[in-house]
């Protein structure tokens, strides 16, 4: 008897970066694929991130699709860091100009998806009521989309507005004359808080921990630059995937102690006055030299000391841990935003937030009444997303069960006990490490390989093994461990949210280290993995 055929070759869930060139690959190599998006429109992170100040702080000409030379030489960014509108904006160029919008289907999230293994296809059902069943299963639901809701005693009761950073309202919020209060400073805060204290009558920040933020110096494009970087964007490409986050950051030295202060401290002068993420990569040490780590800290936190008036303050912003341990932010007169009259800095890294009143915020029993409360506190990082999603594979083993006391995938892309299921920059893979959409184009190319290895090889059925799994499981931890990563709490490893195991979330051996990984599995004939 022909068993019954799906409804679809895949099932993407998510058009977010990930999922629309998940589809146009899929597409091109001739399956009938459906995506389902939560959101009105494509865009993932960048439809949802629209709060006051958001951009990526990648610069703009590197964080885009490098899978099309005619969509690269075409597509023309405004500024070094494109703000999120700009990056909705082109999210939608690629979405019309390949036309994937007749693919998927908007405002249908999905709940639920179960493998059945004797149909041999995953059947996804969605918030709609409807059934969809596919071959192939594949999770574009983005590293940072699931939203960190604290769980403050008295948050419902507030009487005022209250938005998350990460789900800000179409048409923007409007802070004149109004006394706001903002809970969190990691990289959405830092780039709120400067744009909402220009409106605000009154800005209290709630500081949990203080972040090292480095200025962006953000500024139109010019055409030199632009043509320059156009003419050469395929070799610039090739040198960004050389390098261990997929950005080419040049690197000054191998260690920080090899050299006289005042060389290092120039070298970090130029890249303040640059601005942006390349001061993280000035040596090769930070992250295994508490020593260099500490002359990298102490130069910013001397900046943040020289940039704010009152003393008190400046050394409340001065970062206590080590210097990237957290993700680094970007900011914009973020500093510079305490010298304002109207902005106040509540230090609430030994005294917590007692709970939200009808009135505001509550601290230590005083109450900082405001009229708005905007949550800056992130996400549910990598596995949020997944988790939140019930997904259940052989024998009804849920990932979410599996997954208890930490991820377990073979290379983030899939997962022993869940046939046909893949994850673009799934737990174990570099992804929130690295240049973003980089790692997005070689997810997806290696997943469209595979799955045209299969079909030309009468495959159906592909699952990690679970020997390959543990031990690329355990040298994502083993590294992890090396890293002064681990010395904090971060969302890299699960601890922003309460009750979350404590494991390194990203692999951090580095994008050539991992892509070589992937590649030389794909050549032996996808080592790890069972095919049938
Ligand atoms: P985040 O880095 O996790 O920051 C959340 C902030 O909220 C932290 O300051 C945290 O304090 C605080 N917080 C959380 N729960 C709290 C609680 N119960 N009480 C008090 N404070 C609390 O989140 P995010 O700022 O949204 O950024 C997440 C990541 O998204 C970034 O690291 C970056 O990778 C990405 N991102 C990128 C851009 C960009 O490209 N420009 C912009 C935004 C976000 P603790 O630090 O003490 O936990």
């Amino acid at each position: 008897m022909t068993k019954k055929a799906p409804d679809f070759d895949a099932v993407v869930v998510g058009a977010g970066f990930a999922g629309m060139y998940m589809l146009y690959r899929l597409r091109e190599l001739g399956l009938s694929v459906r995506v389902f998006e939560t959101g009105a429109d494509v865009g993932g992170t960048w439809y949802w991130n629209r709060y006051p100040g958001a951009r990526v702080d990648t610069e703009t000409m590197f964080y885009s699709y490098q899978f099309s030379e005619e969509l690269q030489q075409e597509w023309d960014w405004p500024e070094r860091y494109p703000s999120q509108a700009d990056l909705h904006k082109y999210a939608c160029h690629v979405a019309d100009r390949f036309e994937l919008r007749p693919d998927i289907q908007f405002e249908t999230r999905v709940d639920s998806t179960a493998w059945d293994e004797e149909a041999g296809f995953w059947r996804v059902e969605t918030g709609d009521g409807a059934s969809t069943t596919a071959r192939y299963c594949i999770m574009a639901t983005g590293c940072l989309s699931a939203v960190n809701y604290p769980e403050f005693d008295g948050l419902d009761d507030f009487a005022g507005e209250t938005y998350h950073t990460a789900h800000w309202p179409d048409g923007g919020v409007n802070f004149t004359g109004k006394r706001v209060a903002v809970i969190g400073t990691g990289s959405s805060g830092v780039q709120s808080i400067p744009v909402i204290a220009e409106q605000a009558a009154a800005l209290h920040v709630f500081q949990r921990t203080a972040n090292y933020v480095i200025p962006s110096r953000n500024r139109p494009m010019e055409p030199e630059e632009v043509a320059e970087i156009r003419a050469n964007y395929p070799e610039l490409r090739a040198r960004a995937k050389k390098s261990f986050s997929g950005n080419y950051f040049p690197v000054a030295g191998p260690s920080a102690l090899a050299i006289s202060k005042e060389e290092r401290d120039r070298e970090y002068e130029a890249r303040w006055a640059h601005g942006g993420l390349v001061f993280m990569a000035a040596y090769a040490d930070f992250q295994t030299s508490d020593a260099a780590n500490e002359t990298a800290s102490e130069f910013i936190r001397n900046k943040i000391r020289g940039i704010v008036d009152d003393p008190e303050i400046g050394e409340l912003l001065a970062p206590k841990q080590a210097f990237l341990c957290k993700r680094l932010c970007v900011g914009t007169d973020y500093y510079e935003t305490y010298n304002r009259d109207n902005v106040s800095l509540i230090d609430i890294s030994e005294r917590p937030i007692d709970r939200i009143t009808p009135e505001g915020v509550c601290v230590d029993g005083q109450v900082y009444e405001v009229d708005v409360l905007v949550l800056a506190t992130g996400f549910d990082a990598v596995t949020g997303a997944l988790k939140r999603i019930d997904i259940k594979g052989m024998d009804d083993l849920k990932l979410r069960d599996k997954w208890e006391d930490g991820p377990r995938a073979y290379l983030g892309l899939g997962v022993a006990g869940f046939p046909n299921l893949f994850m673009i920059t799934g737990p174990g893979s570099p992804s929130v490490l690295t240049n973003m959409i980089p790692s997005i184009e070689q997810h997806v190319d290696w997943i469209t390989a595979c799955i045209e290895h299969m079909r030309s090889h009468d495959k159906i059925r592909i699952e990690p093994e679970a020997e390959a799994e543990k031990s690329w499981v355990n040298h994502v931890n083993e590294v992890g461990d090396l890293s002064l990563r681990a010395t904090c709490q971060s969302w890299y490893f699960g601890s922003n949210i309460p009750g979350k195991a404590r494991v390194v979330l990203p692999y951090s051996g580095g994008f050539p280290v991992y892509v070589r990984k992937c590649d030389e599995v794909a050549a032996n004939g996808y080592t790890g993995f069972a095919l049938d």
